[in-house]
């Protein structure tokens, strides 16, 4: 199990057997579609021009992705544009396999960067240290990178993709259709409960809160939230998500601010109260962690306040 949500949270491919998983296909408004199979969600625009996906999961599905994409029945055009949320395996796993059929992967800077080079991904410390990710072959990599957003004008939407730094990776983007009132909020948001923080890779909970809070006023109150990971969501259950990382994150910085150390921390128990929060991948143990990490890693503190 613990295998398993990591290669779902993380992106390790290799212990996973890709052949039982099945694509749903939810319609999330106008010509907006979510597909969840394994590894992150997909948004999908599937209208006359084609079709533009934000995250792929992973390459041994690329071929049930597309065949579900076609069973939509709008359009048998292929995917033409790739944007990847962030550079993590389980969202860019896919990016060969679409590319290879003619898809143009757009991502931010950071993910380029990091897909190329590999490194390490991990919350820092603790049983979740770290992970040796490998580069990514060539063919993988995004072909049109940017800094801060981009827009995709495709299907009458025009999509755009907004750079949020420090939050779950240093490379993060948020991707909003706003004709069909759809947001795909890569995992600066997600539904598994305490989320992975990837701290090694520039991430912080302050940069994860203040992306959360900078986009929930801008959105339409009936806005549909894709989620990185879980089922499609609303604005009231991403306020209950960043209420509780600012909750937790408040408790670890006292707790930092008094002097206690990390392991004192884990003794006192001090997340009891967002306990429901935990799941096998994100123990409180790690997110304590992760939230120790995060407030006292000082080269994070001049990324959270850029726009
Ligand atoms: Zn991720």
């Amino acid at each position: 199990m613990v295998v398993v949500l990591l290669a779902g949270v993380l992106g390790y491919a290799q212990e996973q057997d890709f052949s039982k998983v099945q694509i749903k296909v939810t319609k999330v408004s106008g010509n907006i579609y979510m597909l969840q199979g394994a590894g992150g969600n997909i948004a999908a625009s599937v209208g006359d021009d084609g079709i533009v996906i934000v995250d792929d999961q992973y390459a041994p599905l690329a071929d049930k992705i597309a065949a579900a994409l076609k069973g939509i029945g709008v359009t048998d055009k292929p995917v033409r544009f790739v944007i990847n949320t962030h550079y993590h395996g389980d969202h860019t796993g896919g990016n060969l396999p679409f590319a290879a059929q003619g898809a143009t992967v757009i991502a931010q800077d950071n993910v380029r960067k990091r897909l190329e080079s590999g490194g390490k991904s991990g919350v820092g410390n603790g049983p979740n240290e770290a992970k040796e990710n490998k580069p990514a072959p060539a063919g993988a990599l995004p072909i049109i990178t940017f800094d801060h957003d981009v827009t995709v004008h495709l299907n009458g939407e025009d999509i755009r993709a907004l750079h949020f730094p420090a939050g779950h990776t240093d490379g993060d983007s948020i991707i909003f259709f706003p004709k069909a009132n759809v947001v795909h909020m890569g995992d600066d948001y997600v539904r598994y409960g305490f989320p992975f923080i990837d701290v090694l890779a520039g991430g912080s909970a302050q940069g994860m809160i203040a992306a959360c809070q900078k986009v929930i006023p801008q959105l339409p109150p009936d806005v549909k939230v894709i989620p990185g990971h879980g089922d499609l969501s609303n604005l009231d259950e991403m306020r209950d998500y960043v209420k509780m990382l600012q909750e937790t994150t408040a408790t670890v910085q006292k707790a930092i601010d008094s002097g206690k150390s990390v392991e004192q921390m884990k003794q006192a128990k001090i997340l009891a109260p967002w306990d429901k929060y935990a799941n096998k991948f994100i123990t409180s143990d790690i997110f304590i962690d992760t939230l120790y990490n995060s407030l006292t890693n000082a080269k994070n503190a001049s990324f959270v306040q850029h726009n």
